[in-house]
């Protein structure tokens, strides 16, 4: 899931400016898990953002809806009646749905309302850990279902950096060692053999450094010369 969190409620009403009709939009989905975007925070920030612009004389008009995912279109088109009377979209959801909803609304301003931080899980009630770095070129099963892209803070792929110390690493002694994890955990599956094996070197083209990702999935999509066809049946 995607971890997110929100901005403190200073920044939101400085990005607010002179708006005036404001919809804040917020997410069921990953945003709703860690306690940032779902219904509930929407409401509460509603709440804050009434109490302000009645002390500040400000005249907000501030209505709210929660989307089931705000980063899919078709969710995201239960917008069109809300956004009608509105100069403004305070987002909830993550980045991802900020920018659908800026693409499809692209008369009215979105201004974020979280910060999206990273993919990953729920450890105990109200504390998220980061999981996937997204690389587009996973070794989970190299490395004992443990992520050295994302855990290791240093994106290690072949053993633990000399700052490993009695199993927490070098940044920070709350922070688990993602090697010694990762040891542990090929153990346990009876894999050790895999520490010993050098990763190949690890093909980057498909991580963030070759800009904005694109997977088609080819099945669900018809190339030109299909269309042709199509049409030439029609
Ligand atoms: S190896 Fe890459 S894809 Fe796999 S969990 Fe780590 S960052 Fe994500
Ligand atoms: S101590 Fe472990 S987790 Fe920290 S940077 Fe070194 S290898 Fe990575």
């Amino acid at each position: 899931m995607i971890i997110a969190q929100q901005k403190p409620l200073p920044i939101v009403v400085e990005a607010l400016g002179t708006h005036k009709d404001i919809l804040l939009v917020g997410c069921r989905s990953c945003v709703a898990i860690c306690l940032a975007g779902g219904e509930k925070e929407v409401g509460v920030l509603a709440e804050a953002l009434r109490i302000h612009s009645q002390l500040k004389g400000k005249g907000w008009d501030i209505a709210e809806i929660t989307l089931e995912r705000a980063c899919e279109r078709e969710w995201a088109e239960q917008l069109a009646l809300s956004v009608q009377d509105r100069d403004c979209i305070v987002s909830l959801a993550c980045g991802v749905g900020a920018q659908v909803i800026q693409a499809m609304y692209p008369d009215v301003r979105v201004i974020p309302g979280l910060d999206t931080s990273n993919m990953g899980a729920p450890e105990e009630m109200g504390v998220f850990i980061e999981k996937c770095g997204g690389c587009g070129d996973c070794v989970l099963h190299l490395t004992g279902g443990i992520c050295p892209v994302a855990r290791c803070a240093k994106s290690l792929l072949n053993g633990p950096c000399g700052g490993s110390q009695n199993g927490k690493c070098e940044i920070s002694a709350e922070t688990p060692c993602a090697w010694d994890q990762i040891y542990h955990s090929l153990e346990r599956l009876g894999r050790l053999d895999l520490m010993e094996t050098p990763l190949p070197p690890k093909d980057w083209r498909p991580s963030r450094s070759g800009g904005p990702r694109k997977i088609v999935r080819k099945e669900y999509v018809m190339d030109v010369e299909e269309r042709r066809q199509l049409e030439g049946t029609r």
